[in-house]
């Protein structure tokens, strides 16, 4: 019999009522052990976090198998997903793809695309049928798209930067219920291992982040860089039994979807490093909401920007900015407005302010002298008609800020793993 190392490509199979694909990938390696050998961890990749498809955090999953039962794995899977996708949603539509692990260079590069840009169902199918390979889907089958993308990760996360993520799953008769996490433990295993693990907590906001608040079956997830700090956060945790547990390696935590690009080259539905001028200044608006404008330093178009509510005290930072600081944003653009997960201060521009005329004599400030009529000094007399200037200190350094974790999105790089040396960084923790 030929031993065959299949990649299983899987997406689509949750909704905001429940389910998650990760679990469906930890239950497959549970399930395929009888007819196969389980021949690396797991994959989890993040796709272009600006689809409007997405339940969640467009997350797409891949099993790497050694087999000689390919017949009875494919039937394995189908019937996994069958019994288990939230397939009466009218937004989930299955995919699954079959490959051999020699496909994936070759899928490579549509990786890169689903991650980065939007990706039409029929390109996936054209592929799938050129290269000939095995698929099955539900309904629609639109996540054909991520599972064919997360065969292709098993050689794109080679070629670029990844993590791992510790995910826990709840017993079945609590989904749908609040989660049992023990606090205090959490934040131990966070002091314990931080920064080899991340985004367990956020200490400025006294949160703790590694645990969703939906009906899904996920307890918690544990991220970072090295698997045996992971593994000894997780060994920290008290929480309600935990039913099951995988290790993925993932794009998590890595800025996979920013691409380096100049304002006027800017579409909505894709994730950019752009650099600008501030051109207009940060203004709240309803929801505490900031909003500002950034040009182009060469040729003038702007871009409207914008640091929501939710990303808390990172708005400290957006609020210092004033017109003429050059700086880098990051983040996806939707509806013309870029959302910031990061910002890099470049340049600060002078704070000039008007203020009323010093007293050549006594040196303190002149008053006002009444509408049009110039400044007076109470105390020596002395008149000025016009105000003065002064450059105030900027409060604000130079440097890489980021959005905090309870803000982070799961493909957001943390700047603690920030390994260019050539920039000054603020890690918001
Ligand atoms: P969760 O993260 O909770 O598992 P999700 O947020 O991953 O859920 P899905 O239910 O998988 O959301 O829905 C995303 C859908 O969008 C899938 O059908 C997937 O194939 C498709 N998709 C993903 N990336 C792209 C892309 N770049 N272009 C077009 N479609 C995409």
């Amino acid at each position: 019999m030929v031993n065959t190392d299949l990649l299983i490509g899987l997406d689509d199979t949750d909704s905001k009522k429940g389910m998650c694909t990760t679990y469906l990938a930890a239950l497959l390696v549970g399930l395929l052990k009888e007819c196969a050998e389980i021949a690396d961890y797991p994959l989890l990749v993040r796709l272009n976090p600006t689809i409007e498809y997405k339940t969640r955090g467009n997350a797409a999953t891949a099993i790497k198998i050694k087999t000689s039962h390919a017949d009875r794995v494919k039937s394995v899977v189908i019937g996994a997903v069958a019994q288990n996708a939230e397939l009466n949603e009218e937004n989930t539509n299955p995919g699954i793809v079959f490959a051999e692990d020699s496909d994936a260079e070759a899928l490579s590069e549509f990786t890169e695309r689903a991650i980065k840009h939007t990706v039409p169902l029929e390109d996936a199918r054209k592929i799938i049928a050129d290269m000939e390979l095995g698929y099955h889907y539900f309904k629609n089958g639109r996540g054909l798209i991520g599972a064919l993308a997360a065969v292709g990760a098993d050689r794109w996360l080679v070629d670029n930067d990844y993590t791992y993520e510790l995910i826990t799953y709840r017993t079945m008769e609590r989904w749908n219920t609040s989660r049992y996490i023990d606090e205090k433990s959490v934040w131990i295993a966070d002091s314990e291992t931080y920064p080899l693990t991340w985004d367990t907590v956020d200490v400025h906001n006294k949160k703790i982040v590694f645990a969703p608040h939906s009906p899904c079956p996920v307890l918690y997830g544990i991220r970072g860089d090295d698997i045996k700090a992971i593994e000894s956060a997780y060994e920290m945790v008290e929480s309600e039994p935990v039913l099951m547990r995988q290790v993925f390696r993932t794009n998590q935590g890595t800025d996979s979807h920013l691409m380096h690009a100049t304002i006027p080259k800017v579409i909505d539905g894709e994730s950019y490093v752009l650099d600008g001028i501030i051109s207009k200044p940060p203004r709240v608006i309803e929801g505490g909401h900031l909003i500002f404008k950034i040009s182009d330093p060469a040729d003038g178009p702007s871009i409207e920007c914008a640091a929501f509510e939710p990303t808390k005290n990172f708005r400290n930072i957006v609020r210092s900015l004033i017109v003429g600081d050059m700086v880098a944003v990051y983040g996806s653009v939707k509806d013309g407005t870029l959302n910031v997960e990061k910002l890099e201060v470049m340049e600060l521009a002078d704070n000039v302010v008007r203020c009323n005329p010093a007293c050549p004599s006594c040196g303190k400030r002149m008053k006002s002298a009444g509408m049009n009529q110039g400044y007076r000094c109470r105390k020596c007399g002395t008149c000025s008609e016009s105000p003065e200037t002064e450059v105030l200190k900027r409060d604000l350094a130079y440097g890489l800020y980021e959005v905090p974790p309870v803000a982070r999105r799961h493909i957001s790089m943390p700047l603690i793993r920030y390994r260019s040396s050539d920039k000054i960084v603020h890690p918001s923790r």
